[in-house]
């Protein structure tokens, strides 16, 4: 089984699909985790990928998809696989289609406020990069290095405004794509992660593949 999952920033998309991953012995592809590896090993997409994302653009559609395409020729990616954070464009959608089935595509939405609530409780620990939710902490620390947690420059509100608006622009050709090649399956995001992951095991079982 091959998927994309698609939401916006805020909604859970990370966490459900490498629990949807893990339960379903699926490859979990994240784009954004792989450019990042990418820069700590200081490769030379690194050192290309370190402008982009710090400059706020995306990569262009020729190199993510070339790396992209190298990872789902990897063994590992033979047992079927969740990508997190691809397509981003509607070119890189219709590029995948050329090489791999997709199976579905499955959007995870949120009314805005819920986002921003959500995000606004988003802390990370600036030496390990473990991520928190404020409220379930208790304490201020990070477990792992005991060091303060923060907010992410991109998590403050007025930025993840301007990103759920880029969001929503950039999603919509994805959308009606996987509308049109009937592999579109929204699912209701503003749920707990439990119920949110049971809604999407439900939708798995019925795809028959
Ligand atoms: P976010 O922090 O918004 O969830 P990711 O961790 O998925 O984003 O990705 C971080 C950055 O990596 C993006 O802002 C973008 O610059 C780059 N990136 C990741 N995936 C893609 C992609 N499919 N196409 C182009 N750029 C990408």
């Amino acid at each position: 089984m091959n998927l994309v999952f698609l939401g916006p920033p805020g909604v859970g998309k990370g966490s459900l699909a490498v629990r949807i991953a893990k339960d379903y012995g699926l490859l979990h592809i994240s784009t954004g985790e792989m450019l990042r590896a990418e820069i700590s090993a200081g490769t030379q997409m690194g050192k290309l990928a370190e402008k982009y994302i710090n400059d706020g653009n995306l990569m262009p559609d020729s190199l993510i998809i070339e790396m992209l395409l190298s990872k789902l020729q990897c063994s590992t990616a033979k047992q079927g696989y969740i990508l997190d954070g691809f397509p981003r464009t509607l070119n890189q959608a219709r590029e995948l289609d050329k090489f791999v089935q997709i199976d579905a595509a499955i959007n995870l939405d949120a009314p805005e406020e819920v986002l921003l609530k959500r995000i606004s409780h988003r802390r990370i620990c600036p030496v390990c990069g473990k991520g928190y939710i404020s409220y379930m902490m208790s304490s201020n620390l990070c477990e792992q290095c005991g060091v303060e947690v923060t907010i992410r420059d991109d998590d403050k509100e007025e930025v993840v405004k301007a990103r759920l608006e880029a969001h929503n622009k950039r999603i919509l050709p994805i959308l009606n794509y996987y509308k049109e090649t009937g592999k579109l399956i929204n699912v209701d995001g503003n749920d707990t992660m439990d119920g949110v992951a049971q809604r999407v095991r439900l939708i798995l079982e019925g795809l028959n593949c």
